[in-house]
């Protein structure tokens, strides 16, 4: 048996001084913080927090099929240097794409017995796989990924309303959320062809700006709810970045359609304002908005209005990022950012005077209840599984590139100072990184809800 305490637990209920029994991987009883138990190997946290290890439910693994640009192995070493202990991996840039339940179970060949922490995977609604879609909840995807618009790589397609309304009804009859990258196309390509005609400058980021304007999300946005309200299905918007879309969102979420809604920290730490010239590491999509747009998503965060931070780590080869040298147009979009994820919401919560309990509540309790893991995952709480982290607030650290466990360690983060440190991550009770050490052997399994 382990017995783990800190004199600042992260509870459901509040922060508080406490002891966890731990037997078999799971939290077995909270009591006292000085409660003694012969035998026990006690972990003293002392007044570090523990926190319920981080969920993760937007990640971009891209094994099988383009390892050489993630794969598990580094990528689930980089969760658990962050303090997440799940996972769930979308169904593109992997090849081939999980849009058949065929294609899964390569993706589950490829995760098995490389990865330091559990995970799952999120299964494709694309153009012409709506046959699939049934399957793909019977063979144990959590829900569905769709994109509204070209998502940057070939192989995973959009999809148009007609598709879309093909799939819906097997998504709405499987009970799983359908995620959706909300970016319409039209918005986009006007506002391309309007900066192209007027010989616009693509190495300056107000360029990529005002290419992806608020309108197509908010448009996009407005279609899923209109279609969650038709279907009766579950949807949820990732990365939503513009705060102009908060409005519509409000309104269906008062009238009672399963919406729900994430951002990343990418969008709660940069302002556009702050993007220099060329600096293609910050290209992602929907794009990074001013500094005022980043207010308004912390005071969204804060109310309620957005329910969960996800990483949307999203890696590839560093030569993609510089390809067109300082081009917003030619670059790959995407930031990786699993192992600095909670430092930069911590670093940016507590300036704005959010608590650690409002933290655990968007990057653990909220993602496990989307995946629907929440019976194991998501909580500290007795029955649960005993993921946990051990994590220093006060500490600064600089960034620096080269401690990264992801596979090409290239980061907008850079030299930024940031608060919290994570000293100890275990999954299911058993140490899987220690001041720096990481556990021998990879010991994640697949999450499938119950
Ligand atoms: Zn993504």
């Amino acid at each position: 048996m382990v017995l783990i305490r800190s004199r600042r637990v992260v509870l459901p209920g509040g922060v508080d001084a406490a002891s966890l029994e731990i037997r078999d991987g799971r939290i077995t009883a909270i009591g006292p913080f000085d409660r003694a138990v012969d035998g026990a190997d006690l972990i003293d946290a002392g007044d570090r927090y523990l926190l319920p290890g981080l969920v993760d439910t937007h990640v971009h693994i891209n094994e099988p099929g383009r390892t050489e640009w993630e794969g598990f192995r580094t990528a689930t070493r980089a969760a658990a240097a962050g303090g997440y202990t799940t996972l769930v991996d979308m169904p593109l840039n992997n090849l081939p794409e999980t849009t058949t339940a065929q294609n899964l179970r390569l993706k589950e060949s490829a995760a098995r017995g490389q990865s330091m922490v559990d995970y799952g995977f999120w299964g494709g609604v694309v153009a012409d796989n709506q046959e699939h879609v049934g399957a793909l909840a019977c063979a144990g995807v959590l829900g569905y990924k769709c994109f509204l618009i070209h998502p940057g790589i070939d192989g995973f397609t959009m999809v148009t309303r007609a598709q879309l309304e093909a799939a819906m009804p097997e998504v709405a009859a499987s009970g799983l959320p359908l995620l959706v990258h909300a970016e319409l196309p039209g918005p986009i390509e006007e506002a391309c062809a309007r900066l192209n005609a007027s010989g616009c400058d693509w190495k300056r980021y107000s360029t990529y700006l005002a290419s992806r304007p608020d309108a197509a999300e908010v448009e996009a946005i407005e279609l899923m709810i209109e279609l969650s309200r038709k279907y009766g299905c579950r949807v949820h918007i990732v990365h939503l970045s513009s705060t102009e879309a908060l409005h519509e969102l409000r309104l269906a979420r008062a009238e009672g359609l399963p919406v729900t809604v994430e951002t990343c920290p990418h969008y709660l730490h940069f302002g556009a304002e702050d993007v220099a010239v060329g600096a293609t590491l910050y290209k992602c999509a929907p794009p990074i908005r001013s500094r005022a747009n980043r207010e308004r998503l912390w005071q969204a965060l804060e109310d309620g209005d957005i329910d969960l931070i996800a990483s949307d780590h999203s890696p590839c080869l560093p030569e993609m990022k510089s390809r067109g040298d300082g081009s917003f147009l030619e670059a790959w979009g995407g930031i990786a950012s699993l192992q600095l994820a909670l430092p930069v919401v911590w670093t940016e919560a507590r300036r704005r005077g959010s608590s650690i309990s409002q933290l655990a509540r968007w990057m653990s309790t909220e993602p496990a209840k989307l995946a629907g893991l929440d019976n194991r995952k998501g909580a500290i709480r007795e029955g649960n599984d005993a993921d946990l982290v051990i994590f220093d607030p006060d500490t600064k650290f600089h960034v620096d590139p080269a401690s990264l466990q992801h596979r090409h360690p290239i980061t907008p983060y850079a030299g930024e100072m940031l608060s919290g440190v994570v000293e100890m991550t275990l999954l299911r009770g058993g140490k899987v990184l220690d001041h720096g050490e990481f556990a021998k052997e990879p010991r994640g399994v697949q999450c499938f809800r119950v």
